[in-house]
């Protein structure tokens, strides 16, 4: 990488590696190494976001009548490798990345003058009501309704799998708003506050034990008519274009962490004379072969970012990079937890277990807890059996 860089991207990168050196605190790198869901927990993510926002990078990809920068492509990708390779929190994307390209490209001026500014200082905090039991992936059929009344909106109903609604302030949500025509042609797009009387939330605990994920419910919930982003019932356009963003963006630099991390705990798993074990050499052929996989994807994504500034369409390149980066994601978290059941067998003694006084590490941990959080991976976001769908159905029609 080092060798493809221009000497103004060596400089950015310098610059962005001298600014974490600076402001990216130890409590903070612990929170990003120890985080192994999607985000790291609210707190430490919002004080990382707050840091950046006093530096005028927490939302780089803005425009910059915005408050964005006007980085190339590789600058963008750079600054997310660095701050990947720091253990930076890694920050929730439904205010900055989701519903902010969706405001400034169908809200009105007063709407993006209410919500653009807190997203970017770190005051607000956004979650994503698309999901209902029974509409995820055929998210068309949604049913949470919403009516005119007056000069209100009125919403019931209930969403589900909402990340982080329990420290979120703001929600984005798609309502049907009629049920004539087809199912796409009846839902709108609405903003509104948390807090709105009517609205309550439910936790669910994931397979790893995180409190991630919640039920939402709206009884009889109101808010504002200017609550509505675009027209009424437009809502299936925006959703789309959002789901654009949502699955789009550089999976690489995060796996790259993430597979240094792995190769790290190999050598510690197999140091001295056990480096010469057979299932040691087994590991590190899988880890190679993960290396090549990491490397291409790196290469679609560096050029699936420099053909978008060249104004090229997203086309199918969000799909194919969440299917690649997941699967990524996911074969290394389970080699992660083998190489964690090495290192773990022979520090276990049964007495110590009974003691209750087991010598647990916090890698072999870490590398249980993320196995488990990112066998969701190919699930959020639209499933990877989506993706598969929407990269044939395009690859089919020329
Ligand atoms: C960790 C996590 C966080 C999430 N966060 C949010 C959030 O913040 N906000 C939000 O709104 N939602 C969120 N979701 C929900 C997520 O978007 C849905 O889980 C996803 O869209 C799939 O929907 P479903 O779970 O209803 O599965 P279903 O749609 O019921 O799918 C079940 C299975 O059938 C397959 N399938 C369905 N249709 C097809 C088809 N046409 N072709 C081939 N296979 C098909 C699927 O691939 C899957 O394997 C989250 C989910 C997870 C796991």
């Amino acid at each position: 990488m080092q060798d493809l860089l221009t000497p103004e991207e060596q400089a950015f990168r310098d610059e962005v590696r001298a600014f974490l050196a600076e402001h990216l605190t130890p409590a903070l790198r612990e929170a990003g190494r120890r985080c192994s869901g999607i985000f790291a927990e609210y707190p430490q993510g919002n004080d990382w976001h707050r840091v950046l926002a006093g530096r005028g990078w927490s939302v780089p990809q803005w425009p910059v009548a915005f408050g964005g920068c006007d980085w190339t492509p590789m600058q963008h990708y750079l600054f997310a490798a660095e701050l990947a390779a720091a253990d930076a929190p890694p920050r929730a994307p439904m205010g900055p990345g989701m519903v902010a390209p969706v405001l400034i490209a169908f809200g009105t001026p007063a709407q993006q003058q209410r919500w653009l500014p807190g997203i970017r200082d770190g005051s607000d905090y956004w979650c994503q009501g698309y999901s209902e039991p029974g509409s995820g992936s055929d998210l068309a059929s949604l049913q949470c309704k919403a009516r005119r009344d007056g000069d209100h909106w009125v919403i019931d109903g209930t969403k589900i799998w909402t990340t982080h609604a329990q420290f979120a302030n703001r929600m984005f949500c798609l309502v049907r708003t009629s049920s004539a025509g087809k199912p796409q042609t009846g839902i709108s797009f609405l903003c509104f506050d948390i807090a709105t009387p009517g609205i309550t939330i439910r936790p669910i605990h994931s397979l790893s034990g995180d409190h991630e994920l919640n039920q939402v419910f709206f009884d009889n919930v109101r808010v504002p008519l200017d609550s509505l982003i675009g027209q009424e019932n437009q809502g299936w356009t925006i959703a789309k274009y959002l789901l654009q963003h949502e699955r789009g963006g550089a999976y690489s630099p995060s796996l790259r962490g993430r597979w240094r991390r792995v190769a790290q705990a190999l050598d510690a798993a197999f140091s001295g004379h056990r480096a010469a074990a057979p299932e040691a050499q087994q590991l590190r052929l899988e880890l190679a072969d993960l290396h090549c996989q990491l490397d291409a994807l790196q290469a679609l994504e560096l050029r699936t970012l420099r053909a978008q500034a060249a104004g090229a369409e997203r086309g199918i390149s969000p799909s194919m990079g969440k299917l690649l980066g997941t699967e990524l994601k996911q074969a290394l978290t389970a080699l992660h937890v083998r190489i964690a059941g090495n290192a773990a067998v022979p520090h276990a003694p049964l007495h110590q277990a009974g003691a209750h006084a087991l010598a647990l590490s916090e890698d072999g941990l870490f590398a249980i807890s993320s196995y488990l959080n990112d066998r969701a991976a190919s699930i959020y976001a639209g499933t990877n059996e989506v993706q598969r769908n929407i990269i044939a159905a395009h690859l089919l029609a020329g």
